[in-house]
């Protein structure tokens, strides 16, 4: 607590500039978020981090202490520990004892730490940091990541984090890659006066300082790496709680700015159906012994674990709920309780995250609603890149087309496959694999499970373990290959021949519906053919319920002329 206060008066001190957005600039390893790791980073298992933030939002600067608790798995001579180098370390104890100056560096954005004696595998080691400076400030959060400085409408401090993209680094001294989760989180914010700071987890209290500024205490377990969000505003609260169908019962908040009440009730009154729709459908809510929380951030949103973001605007839509709540709120199944272990695999964060709200719609509404908002994500899959790359990755090589990555079809070409493989699977054994994915076992309830990572390969396993069936073709196509099937149709005499060609000439069993003068018929397509009688003059409809994901020419056309009115306007 000294030090901390001895680096604040240096802060108001200095009278510099405030940072405009993108300032100051973080070096390529802070940008960056998981990729390869170094071997000294993998050895380490983060046991928990005690994280103190001192935000001064007049000089938007920030000063912190990051007790952080680690076992070696294998011996360890260096503490490699990413932290941004616009928040510059002024000391460092370990187990309790400071270490001479000398002892760390930050060259590029990763702090090393020599350490004054080796840590065999098996033993524990702690190190306290103390840090500050100017956190890096977003641009366009949640598309890119930093501190969004803000005000309410009228004239109050207001601001918030995101890190999913460049990774918790921007603010704290961490292990940027996806497995290095703390397994415990203490968090103390300490805030100007008549100011609150939801976070994640539960609240442990609230002290109130000598200068009349507050610091909130959470306490959260296993949180993903991006999840550990400052939300900074003159909040007003709405509470409630859950009677879960697994017997527990779960406490619900909401913070929003004054003057919303109305509009934030009616958000709130979605959380409890929305609640019931993913336990029935997916299983537990993962932290019911913690809380469902939800905070109006100055950015559009984010899936902080047990603190969703929300910034929608209470917008108003035909399915009747608010997609961007649904959408983060799915994330705590899908991405917080469910990680993938590797940035290539985070279609199953947001294939699914974006699978839940049409699913979510056809829960409340029927079929219809279903159909309709899967048309709406079908015309914006771009089969640029394959989904999975089958390497460790960074979430830029995943999110950027010019990177590598697959971009936006890790969400809606990630949905129309879940849509896809329901279909072939059935819902039955579509359901088990999503409960199987998210929990490792098929019989979740409160207490029998921890959040857990998880990868492509073993989602193709839990599928082949629920229906007894190999589905490699399936996902060699739909993730590891950039174009989509295609059905080729041949009409000759009174025969409907159908034929499906699929990047990388592998067998595709895909059945197949057709409507012939109304009545419908399967074809097997076993050997990826099949002929159906057609007699002359009568009217077909292949998949006539849209169950597969295929290619579109109607589609491809539609993109490519948006394309070009795009690059009319555009032009000078
Ligand atoms: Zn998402």
């Amino acid at each position: 607590m000294k030090t901390l206060l001895v680096i604040s008066a240096l802060g108001l001190l200095a009278a510099a500039p405030l940072p405009k957005k993108g300032e100051p600039a973080i070096t390529a390893l802070t940008q960056t978020s998981g990729g390869i790791r170094p071997a000294e980073q993998l050895a380490l298992r983060f046991d928990s981090a005690d994280l103190t933030f001192e935000v001064l939002p007049d000089t938007e600067t920030l000063n912190g202490v990051a007790a952080l608790g680690f076992t070696a798995k294998s011996p360890v001579a260096r503490l490699l520990i990413d932290l941004d180098k616009n928040l510059p370390v002024t000391a460092i104890a370990i187990d309790g004892v400071a270490l001479a100056p000398g002892a760390w560096s930050n060259p590029d954005g990763r702090l090393i730490v020599r350490l004054p004696r080796i840590i065999p595998a098996g033993g524990k080691v702690r190190a306290t940091i103390t840090y500050g400076g100017t956190p890096h400030v977003a641009v366009r959060a949640p598309w890119d990541d930093g501190m969004v400085w803000s005000k309410t409408p009228d004239g109050r401090t207001w601001f918030a984090t995101t890190a999913e993209g460049y990774g918790c680094d921007l603010f704290w001294p961490c292990l940027d890659f996806p497995t290095g989760e703390p397994g415990v989180v203490d968090l103390h914010i300490i805030v100007p006066k008549g100011l609150k700071a939801p976070s994640n987890g539960t609240l442990i209290g609230v002290d109130t300082l000598a200068d009349g500024r507050t610091r909130w205490n959470w306490r959260t377990h296993n949180p993903n790496t991006y999840a550990i969000a400052l939300n900074v505003g003159p909040y007003e609260e709405i509470s409630g709680s859950y009677q879960s169908r697994f017997g527990n019962r779960i406490p619900m908040f909401y913070w929003y700015l004054p003057g919303e009440k109305a509009k934030a009730e009616k958000l709130f009154a979605e959380f409890t159906p929305t609640l019931d729709f993913f336990e029935a459908k997916v299983g537990p809510y993962p932290f019911g012994d913690e809380k469902l929380g939800v905070v109006e951030t100055p950015h559009k949103g984010m899936e902080h674990q047990t603190i969703n973001a929300y910034g929608n605007d209470y917008a108003k839509a035909i399915e009747g709920f608010d997609w961007l709540f649904q959408h983060e709120f799915s994330h705590e199944w899908f991405a917080n309780q469910l990680t993938a272990a590797n940035w290539d695999d985070y279609w199953l964060h947001e294939g699914y995250g974006s699978y839940m709200q049409p699913a979510y719609g056809e829960w409340r509404e029927g079929r219809a609603r279903y159909d309709a908002m899967m048309q709406s994500q079908r015309g914006t899959i771009m089969n640029l890149k394959p989904i999975v790359q089958g390497r460790v990755t960074t979430e830029e090589e995943v999110y950027e087309t010019d990177k590598g990555g697959a971009g936006q079809d890790i969400y809606v070409k990630g949905s129309w496959m879940l849509h896809t493989l329901r279909n072939l699977i059935g819902d039955d054994a579509f359901w088990k694999v999503t409960t199987l994915a998210v929990y490792g076992r098929p019989d979740p309830r409160p207490g029998n499970f921890r959040p857990r990572f998880g990868s492509s390969a073993e989602y193709e396993r839990f599928v082949q373990q629920v229906t007894g069936k190999d589905y490699r073709w399936f996902f060699d196509v739909y993730l590891r290959q950039a174009a989509l099937p295609e059905l080729v149709e041949r009409r000759s005499g009174d025969t409907l021949t159908l034929s499906w060609s699929v990047p990388g000439g592998g067998r595709f069993p895909m059945p197949v519906e057709v409507s012939v003068g109304g009545r419908t018929q399967r074809l097997p397509m076993t050997d990826g053919r099949g002929t159906i009688a057609l007699p002359a003059h009568a009217h077909y409809v292949v998949d006539p319920n849209a169950k597969i994901l295929r290619r579109s020419v109607a589609v491809e056309e539609m993109q490519a002329w948006r394309a070009a009115q795009a690059a009319k306007k555009s032009a000078p």
